[in-house]
């Protein structure tokens, strides 16, 4: 099965001469006047019509990007001491465009197709945002499954098919978090405004480290178990019922990143991560199915019919494998292999939609 991933790598522009910086600003600012008046004070024609397409509703407070067409982006590696790639941006009057230097990226632009960019200006500085796309092939069979359940105490817990103990992340989440709930009610506290601000950068800049670290942790692991990935949707339980802005307070919390991260390292991989409903999946019992449970306090979980302890995380990650089981071997697993070498099929998984985290 394949499928396709994009992503948009952000690239500082780098070495910028005086004269490239004019000339960029330039461009910027009469692109900006153009959609904000209509008059042409010398835009290049494609970005002006691009800009036209692109943004409808002018506000005349806001800066805009130059939008770039996917044609007329030309990035090439060289052999330059300053920087592996350079890239061209076409502007009014100058032929060829102005060449630019790209900051180090982690990232090899031949491997993919070039979708479009943007030319951002921030703080007097400019960068280069360049969306891109290629096919992936996806595995369709599988000799495992990590099932994991996301969660405010544990960002996650994981339990597979192929290990019998479970594993923990978000130590150290929880640990930052902590030390700067209690720094920014301090701060607060002395009304300093912009260290709150600048603490809150820092927080979420080590947080998404520690979110980046953990998908990678579980995708190595899927990876060398021939694993498939299932996580619990809470999406579907709680858009239903709970307003926007609830919403939006969900998809900012950091299990809900590391879900997105997670689903896409995971395909870049060629690994399937399937989502399963988690309706009840922190009631249930994962031994014998009983609702009739109880948590005495937030991460035990007891059943009353079969008399089960566990912790609660441990027991919403296996009521997940189990699923996860049960879809997979509702799509078509072969059954009468046995149970440790049996290949999961997955002929019609739930796509997932792709984006670049
Ligand atoms: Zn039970």
């Amino acid at each position: 099965m394949e499928t396709e991933i994009t992503k948009t790598i952000k690239c500082k522009l780098i070495g910028l001469t005086k004269r490239k910086l004019e000339l960029l600003n330039r461009e910027y600012d009469n692109f900006q006047h153009y959609l904000k008046t209509g008059e042409d004070r010398g835009v290049y024609s494609a970005t002006k019509q691009q800009g036209k397409r692109t943004y409808r509703k002018i506000d005349p407070d806001k800066e805009y990007p130059l939008v770039i067409r996917k044609d007329l982006m030309d990035i090439r590696k060289t052999d330059n001491k300053l920087a592996k790639y350079w890239a061209r941006i076409p502007v009014y009057g100058v032929r060829g465009g102005v060449k630019v230097a790209l900051a180090h990226q982690p990232f090899s632009f031949e491997e993919w197709e070039i979708c479009g960019s943007k030319l951002v200006r921030k703080n007097g500085e400019f960068f280069l945002h360049v969306t891109v796309k290629k096919k992936v092939e996806v595995k369709k069979e599988y000799l495992s499954i990590i099932a994991i359940d996301m969660g405010a105490r544990w960002v996650a817990v994981s339990v597979a098919r192929h290990r019998s103990k479970p594993k923990f992340y978000g130590k150290r989440i929880r640990e930052v978090r902590g030390k700067y709930f209690w720094l920014r009610g301090k701060l607060g506290r002395e009304k300093k405004l912009r260290a709150i601000k600048k603490i809150g950068n820092k927080e979420r800049r080590i947080v998404n480290d520690e979110l980046h670290k953990i998908a990678k942790d579980i995708i190595d692991e899927a990876e060398k178990h021939n694993a498939i990935i299932a996580i619990g949707n809470l999406n579907g339980v709680r858009n239903s019922n709970k307003g926007k802005k609830v919403n939006r307070k969900i998809n900012s919390m950091p299990f809900y990143r590391l879900k997105e991260y997670i689903k896409y390292k995971a395909l870049e991989r060629g690994i399937l991560v399937i989502e399963v409903p988690e309706f009840n999946t922190s009631k249930q019992c994962s031994k014998c199915g009983s609702m009739n449970t109880e948590r005495p306090s937030q991460g035990l979980f007891i059943c009353k019919d079969c008399g089960y302890q566990i912790n609660a995380d441990v027991n919403g990650a296996k009521n997940i494998l189990k699923r996860a089981r049960g879809y997979m071997l509702g799509a078509g697993a072969a059954v009468t292999q046995p149970e440790g070498e049996r290949h999961w099929h997955t002929p019609q998984p739930p796509m997932l939609p792709v984006e670049a985290p």
